[in-house]
């Protein structure tokens, strides 16, 4: 039997660029079905985050239009990881296969043959690899690549150059489901999983339109979000700089002694205040990473909802396109503080 693909698009206020690439998923879908690779059961799943704009009517409209569309939307905006997420977990107990991508056309949808061939191979998981970046701003390319390094001098196990396009079969989402914890950085959590694992290069292009919503703000929140939910490193670096401080300050002691025997005691006090403040400083810097990763037990023992869907563009109990289970992965009572 041909596998069920559904085709996960997170968007947040893309009114400008929804109805350009609404249709090139669309082709894609016809064109893997017409070579056989897909089922016609096959779907564009689009998940509005909280869009401001017109998105959530579009992907409406988009629904009527065509029984290929179809949409859910986020109670509020929570962030790109979480809409990929949610639409994963809704799209995970009716497809075979599952390809995240985003929505604005930077991603070439050409490589989505590979990873369906790569599926049909008998890869779980395919990532999307970007081959070349040269449309990206030196800034943005340099950070990006900067990052990818940090992370795994950190020990994280990521795929160089690869964001969140890629291809995740239904078996995988059914054990990456179990994942629960709230700090999401999908890119990181996904090799965890294991299965067989490939890679498909493809070139990034522009944006078709509309503006980026990760700025450098972001992208650093992000990056920092990487770090800390998948790697405790830093906390042990932090513990081996205050060693070594430690056994600085340890010899500065024992100089201080002798030079008092020598009769050579140290005149100014300045020195000393530079060092004080300097320990000061050290000891806040060293605190704010520790106290990073409290606040991330604080976020995961709360276990709050990672996404919340409030609206669906097919009727739930009326339509055949739902298979009548309903069981998210999100188990979690809500609290409201
Ligand atoms: N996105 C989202 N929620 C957000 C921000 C972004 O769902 O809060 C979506 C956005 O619509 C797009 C994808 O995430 O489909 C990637 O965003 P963008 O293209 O702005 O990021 P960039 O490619 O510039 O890193
Ligand atoms: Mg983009």
């Amino acid at each position: 039997m041909k596998p069920v693909l559904y085709i996960v698009i997170p968007c947040y206020n893309e009114e400008d660029v929804l109805p350009i690439t609404s249709g090139m998923f669309l082709k894609k879908i016809h064109q893997l079905t017409e070579a056989g690779k897909i089922s016609d059961k096959s779907r564009v799943l689009f998940v509005n985050d909280g869009s401001k704009d017109k998105t959530w009517e579009i992907i409406c409209d988009l629904a009527k239009q065509d029984e290929h569309f179809i949409g859910i939307a986020q109670s509020r905006n929570r962030g790109h990881q979480a809409a990929v997420l949610a639409g994963l977990m809704e799209a995970k107990d009716r497809c075979d296969i599952t390809i995240s991508i985003d929505c604005d056309g930077q991603d070439d949808i050409n490589a989505m043959d590979r990873m369906v061939d790569e599926y049909l191979d008998g890869s779980e998981v395919v990532y999307g690899v970007r081959s070349k970046r040269d449309t990206d701003t030196f800034f943005k390319r340099f950070t990006a690549e900067g990052f990818y390094k940090l992370l795994a001098a950190m020990g994280v196990d990521v795929v160089f150059n690869h964001a969140d396009y890629r291809l995740i079969s239904a078996r995988v989402l059914k054990e990456f489901a179990n994942y629960k914890e709230v700090n999401l950085y999908l890119r990181g959590m996904v090799p965890l999983v294991g299965f067989k694992s490939t890679s498909v290069y493809y070139e990034r292009h522009e944006r078709l339109a509309g503006e980026s919503h990760y700025p450098l703000k972001k992208m650093l929140a992000l990056a920092f979000d990487g770090i800390t939910s998948l790697s405790v490193k830093p906390i042990r670096m932090v513990f081996f700089a205050g060693l070594f401080i430690m056994l600085l300050s340890f010899i500065g002691i024992i100089w201080a002694v002798i030079a008092a025997f020598l009769g050579q005691s140290v005149a100014g006090w300045a020195s000393l205040a530079c060092i004080v403040c300097f320990m000061g400083g050290v000891q806040c810097l060293f605190l704010g990473v520790i106290g990073e990763y409290i606040g991330k037990i604080y976020l995961e023992v709360k276990a709050r909802p990672r996404y919340i869907i409030s609206h669906r563009t097919w009727d739930e109990t009326a339509d055949d396109r739902y298979n009548g289970d309903d069981d998210h992965d999100d188990d979690d009572d809500e609290d409201d503080d």
